[in-house]
């Protein structure tokens, strides 16, 4: 245990040459940080999102993570939205972070005749080999094996569940299907095969070098589609390793055999997504909000950031106003306890980007602020704590200590990451700002539930960083002389910001400052 460098009297320097606070973010109306949801936003990407201006506008309206999806585009259509978002980052002074999504072992239909089939209940279609439909009742798809896998009795899904054929005979290289749920079937649209064991790679040939592609931009979050077991999230993990990444892995959650062994999967990865596009098809749909609820429950055992996706806001695509059951659907998440929610069509490909992230901000805001009593969580207990036991204890009695006193704000110095997530994880309710040397883990902090991460702080001088903490509770808070504010940090911090062995020391301090000033 190091020495303690420095004493608890209030900050201030010998020679008041004070350095200057860290620059804050510009601050545009929903950048307020009372106005700021709790609950974080991630927003996908797309052709209405593409321009410096449109990212721009999603961050001040609330994005903290943007997904690139990479089943709609490879690494030459979005390395410029990483250099953009890079720069609306730098621009703004604020961090902001980057998740690449790989498609995994999506299966999707070849081209269909003239673009369009329109399937009657009782017709029957021909999956065939190859990618060249002999005639319009033969299919094709991106799935070389998928004939030989097929077995008498499938179900096929097509366009997201909306038609259903049920395979009835079986010859080599070609399978005859019959419509038994009718409707328009379009090119290259997603097939789910339910309960169908297939051999697909969890990754491709193509995920592999997106990986790779992923590691070398230096993105904070990589996602796995379709992931079927802890092994695959694991293998992800030591490619981007590999490849001198240290991105957080996240696991989409969109079938049954990842149901089956839920608790592993959430453990192999550092946070999980309920991926329920393809997960209302892979099961039954009814039991979707209740696995939604358990798989969150799953991931708040083990202090996982969870992020529901999908159809959240899904009729701002082009409507200016979002259905009541959509956003009940997001107060629930929130009230479930998700830690973001995602947007999808709605900012990639919709009308109103700006305003469906409004939109979400505003209904998690609504809503955490009316209940709080559903957003607590008691603090873990050490069973799956991957942090020291000092700093979990620490964490536990900042929280405790910051409620109490109704603190205008939580500080938290943190190297990893890890410090912030276990305070966030405890849904103290009290605004936590998030400091750190590296700004690849005030990133990370992108997704941590109530962690605004700032710039430029004195992340490793803890005299500095309540002083810091002060200015910042009076600017960003309110703070008023008098008003109480709580700093985590760890007596190895004096040690200075190049000591790499102290760096990921144990937090072992909890200061209470009260705020100096008027
Ligand atoms: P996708 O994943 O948008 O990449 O399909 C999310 C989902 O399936 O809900
Ligand atoms: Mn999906």
């Amino acid at each position: 245990m190091p020495s303690m460098t420095f004493d608890f009297a209030p900050a201030s320097r010998a020679d008041d040459t004070a350095l200057p606070h860290p620059q804050l973010p510009a601050m545009s109306h929903s950048q307020d940080f009372r106005q700021r949801a709790y609950t974080k936003i991630v927003a996908t990407l797309g052709p209405a999102t593409d321009s410096y201006e449109r990212i721009a506008e999603l961050v001040q309206s609330g994005v903290d993570v943007f997904r690139m999806n990479m089943a709609h585009g490879g690494p030459e259509e979005q390395q410029p939205k990483v250099d953009i978002i890079r720069q609306v980052s730098k621009d703004l002074n604020q961090p902001v972070a980057i998740l690449v999504d790989l498609a995994g072992p999506k299966i999707r239909l070849g081209e269909v005749a003239n673009g369009l089939i329109q399937c009657e209940r009782g017709d029957e279609y021909y999956f065939v080999d190859g990618d060249e439909p002999g005639n319009e009742r033969e299919l094709t798809s991106t799935y070389e094996p998928l004939t030989s896998e097929l077995s008498k009795g499938d179900s096929v899904m097509l366009a997201d569940g909306s038609v259903i054929m049920q395979v009835v005979e079986k010859q080599p290289g070609r399978v005859r299907a019959v419509v038994t749920q009718a409707g328009d079937v379009r090119s290259r649209q997603g097939i789910n095969l339910p309960g169908v064991k297939l051999s697909a790679p969890a990754i491709s040939v193509t995920d592999h070098m997106h990986a790779i592609w992923a590691a070398k931009a230096q993105v904070d979050f990589v996602s796995l589609s379709f992931v079927r077991a802890p092994d695959e999230v694991r293998a992800l993990k030591d490619i981007l390793r590999s490849s001198g990444s240290k991105a957080d892995v996240i696991a989409k959650i969109e079938k049954r055999e990842a149901l089956d062994c839920l608790e592993e999967i959430v453990q192999a990865s550092d946070a999980i997504m309920v991926a329920r596009g393809d997960l209302g098809v892979e099961i039954n749909v009814a039991e979707m909000p209740i696995q939604q609820k358990r798989i969150i429950r799953v991931c708040h055992r083990y202090e996982r950031p969870v992020i529901i996706a999908t159809q959240m806001l899904e009729s701002m695509h082009d409507s200016q106003r979002p259905t009541r059951a959509e956003v009940t659907d997001v107060a629930n998440a929130v009230l479930d306890g998700a830690d973001a929610c995602m947007l999808s069509g709605e900012t990639a490909i919709g009308k109103f980007p700006a305003k469906a992230v409004q939109m979400m901000n505003s209904i998690a805001l609504a809503t955490e602020s009316a209940i709080p009593s559903m957003m607590r969580r008691d603090s873990k207990r050490d069973d799956y704590a991957t942090l020291h036991s000092v700093t979990r204890a620490v964490v536990c009695g900042a929280g405790i200590i910051a409620r109490q006193l109704k603190a205008k704000t939580l500080v938290v110095s943190s190297h990893s990451g890890g410090t912030a997530l276990a305070l966030s994880q405890q849904r103290n309710l009290v605004p936590t700002i998030g400091v750190s040397a590296k700004e690849s883990t005030l990133r990370k902090m992108c997704l941590y539930w109530g962690v605004t991460p700032l710039r430029g702080a004195p992340a490793c001088d803890m005299q500095e960083l309540i002083r810091s903490a002060d200015g910042w509770a009076r600017l960003l808070f309110d703070a008023k002389k008098g008003d109480p504010i709580v700093i985590v940090g760890g007596s190895h911090l004096a040690a200075g910001p190049d000591d790499d062995e102290m760096a990921g020391g144990v937090h072992d301090v909890v200061v209470v400052h009260e705020v100096e000033g008027e």
